[in-house]
């Protein structure tokens, strides 16, 4: 059996190392068929597609849409997408426009709070001038001392509620879904486990995905227990949605979950790669 990573991050979004050195990465660690999922971008696949090439390794071109259902922010993975389509290359770039104007939203929200330079502390660990994130300013701030860890900025700072979180409009659900079918591509949604809603409400987004035309559930992820992988695989079988599987891994000693380091997904689903 080959050995899948669907949905991981290299420095054309939130990740720390190049697309070349997560392909080399994941082959050294028996990964076969890996997916480059970068936040809302898809410029580091040409790159990606030449390391695996060169590893042995057979890369999905990916990305991960940004969308907004019912006021929260939800994650679709792109899996199996042309890079050179255009509908999809200039949604993406819409997508992206607004995440500078947010961060320097940010930047004040924090500096309100009295955490002054947190802007430009954040983007000294951009990498690339055409995407900043939540992370960037995660970083920065654990540097600066203000949490230990990333996952602490993020409950302490960055999520609703918190004094560094700023409202954002992304797509739509029916959005990505559409222009991921445009490009060829299969819309799989992201670690279903982590959003912050109740078991109703996560059932109508999951039935809302499938009625849009949404392929597979991400059932094996970082973010979920084994508990969850048992649930969101009965879930995936009632709704006939694929089950897909992905580290989300985004740099050394920041992941969960290493790259290939995944368990199999649970009997009785229907891998999102059955007709690959
Ligand atoms: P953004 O797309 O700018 O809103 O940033 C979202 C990114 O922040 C996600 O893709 C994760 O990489 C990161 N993130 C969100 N929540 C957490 C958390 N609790 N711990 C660590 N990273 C997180
Ligand atoms: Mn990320
Ligand atoms: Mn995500
Ligand atoms: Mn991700």
């Amino acid at each position: 059996m080959p050995r899948y990573d669907l949905h991981c991050h290299s420095t054309h979004s939130d990740g720390l190392l190049t697309p070349a050195a997560v392909v080399a990465r994941a082959a050294e660690r028996g990964v076969d068929v890996l997916a480059l999922t970068d936040h809302d971008e898809l410029s580091g696949l040409a790159e990606a597609r030449d390391a695996a090439r060169n590893a042995g390794v057979t890369l999905i071109c990916g990305s991960e849409l940004s969308v907004t259902w019912d006021g929260i922010t939800v994650h679709i993975v792109a899996l199996g997408i042309d890079p050179a389509n255009a509908t999809l290359s200039e949604a993406l770039s819409g997508i992206r426009s607004g995440r500078s104007t947010r961060a320097r939203r940010i930047g004040d929200a924090l500096a309100d709070a009295g955490i002054q330079g947190a802007y430009e502390g954040a983007m000294r660990y951009v990498t690339s001038e055409r995407l900043v994130s939540r992370t960037h300013f995660a970083r920065y701030l654990v540097e600066a001392g203000h949490a230990r860890e990333m996952k602490d900025v993020f409950a302490r700072y960055l999520t609703p509620g918190k004094p560094g979180h700023v409202a954002h409009h992304w797509a739509t659900l029916s959005q990505a879904v559409g222009w991921i079918h445009a490009a060829g591509g299969q819309a799989v949604i992201a670690h279903p486990g982590r959003y912050p809603v109740g078991a109703r409400e996560l059932r109508r987004l999951l039935t809302e995905f499938r009625d849009t035309g949404g392929d597979a559930i991400e059932v094996v992820s970082p973010s979920h227990t084994r508990a969850q992988y048992g649930e969101f695989a009965t879930h995936a079988r009632i709704l006939g949605l694929r089950a897909s599987c992905g580290s989300d891994w985004h740099g050394p000693g920041e992941s969960a979950m290493e790259l290939g380091a995944l368990p199999d997904l649970p009997a009785g689903v229907v891998p999102v790669w059955q007709d690959w």
